[in-house]
């Protein structure tokens, strides 16, 4: 998402933009974007200053940590950041502030559901979809 610093008018730059996962490319062993991330921002040039307000919306493609289930997770957030201008820079790209903003709120230990049971150790019987024969996991302690 780059931004033209030449052509910012006094009264702020609207742009709005979706911007694909690949370009984003925030995938890490257990998380990735299931489509582009849309952004719409409004900045402003404050001197060397560029003063960035955003808001992203985006779903993430998520792997339950307990169970291993694939699901998704739909993430919208404002946030506002400053990009400095350096001497000579004609173009600020903002897709490195939103990659930030959404490593931010990528979770650590991602769970399907709070009181998701996991899987059994005994048999890896999904405990979701009800107990499984091993009777390994009666009381479970996760
Ligand atoms: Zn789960
Ligand atoms: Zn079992």
């Amino acid at each position: 998402m780059k931004i033209d610093i030449r052509n910012i008018p006094p009264e702020g730059l609207f742009r709005e933009e979706n911007i694909p996962p690949e370009e984003l490319d925030p995938e890490t062993e257990m998380v990735s974007l299931s489509g582009p991330v849309a952004v719409k921002a409004r900045i402003f040039r404050i001197g060397d200053i560029l003063d960035i307000n955003a808001a992203v919306s985006a779903v993430l493609k998520l792997n339950c940590s307990r169970c291993l289930c694939d699901y998704s997770l739909p993430l919208a957030k404002a946030f506002r950041c400053d990009h400095r201008i350096e001497s000579g820079e004609e173009e600020a790209d903002l897709t490195p502030y939103v990659r930030d903003e959404l490593m931010i709120d990528y979770p650590v230990k991602p769970l399907c559901n709070d009181n998701c049971k996991g899987l059994c150790r005994g048999c890896g019987a999904d405990l979701n979809k009800g107990g499984c024969s091993c009777g390994a996991t009666k009381e479970k302690t996760l």
